[in-house]
């Protein structure tokens, strides 16, 4: 198993678009593969088990955490919880591939610390909070009470950006992806 592959973090607020950018990226960049998150909320529209995320149940996501199988991991919403396995590092870094990951700010800063030197952290800033809460009603997949929620940990989130190693605008998409490309691009090949 390789102690020396790459990571690539995309944290955001949530609606700020990092997973279309990351999706778009692992449809351009071989060499990328994305990690697989374990959360306890349901599955939302399409979104499937073992590719978007590992679907939990709290208990068992306790009792790994108990167990110290997460690298990172957080309460993202109340009672909803989110983290990084460390089996899905490793998975990864043993095909040779460098590791994306689409986690929250918090999430994101634990993991540049962690493995500073090895990871590009990369914040993606949407154009303003007001565009960002039109993205997270417009989803229609929350409740109003969700939402608020979500509000309320974006406009702190937004807040963290100069800590990361690179700041990303997402005020047009096209733009974004190709720029994200070019980053990633160069990191993994330096
Ligand atoms: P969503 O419910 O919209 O899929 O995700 C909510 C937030 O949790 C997003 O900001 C997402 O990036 C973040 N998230 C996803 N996986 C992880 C993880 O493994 N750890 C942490 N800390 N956050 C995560």
């Amino acid at each position: 198993m390789s102690q020396n592959g790459k990571l690539i973090i995309f944290s955001a607020p949530s609606g700020a678009g990092k997973t279309t950018i990351v999706h778009h990226l692992l449809g351009k960049i071989p060499d990328l593969e994305f990690s697989i998150s374990a959360t306890t909320r349901p599955a939302r529209g399409d979104e499937e088990h073992q590719k978007d995320y590992y679907f939990i149940s709290k208990e068992e996501f306790l009792h790994r955490i108990a167990k110290k199988q997460f690298v990172e991991f957080e309460e993202v919403y109340s009672g909803t919880f989110y983290g990084t396995l460390r089996t899905e590092i490793e998975r990864i870094w043993a095909k040779g591939k460098t590791v994306i990951f689409d986690i929250d700010v918090e999430g994101g800063m634990h993991l540049k610390r962690k493995y500073d030197g090895q990871a590009l952290a990369i914040f993606v800033q949407p154009p303003s909070l007001e565009v960002l809460k039109q993205r997270l009603s417009g989803r229609g997949t929350d409740s109003e009470e969700k939402l608020q929620e979500r509000f309320a940990k974006a406009e702190k989130e937004l807040n963290y950006a100069p800590q990361f190693d690179i700041i990303l605008k997402n005020y047009d998409l096209q733009t974004a992806c190709a720029e994200a490309e070019k980053l990633v691009g160069d990191f993994i090949g330096s």
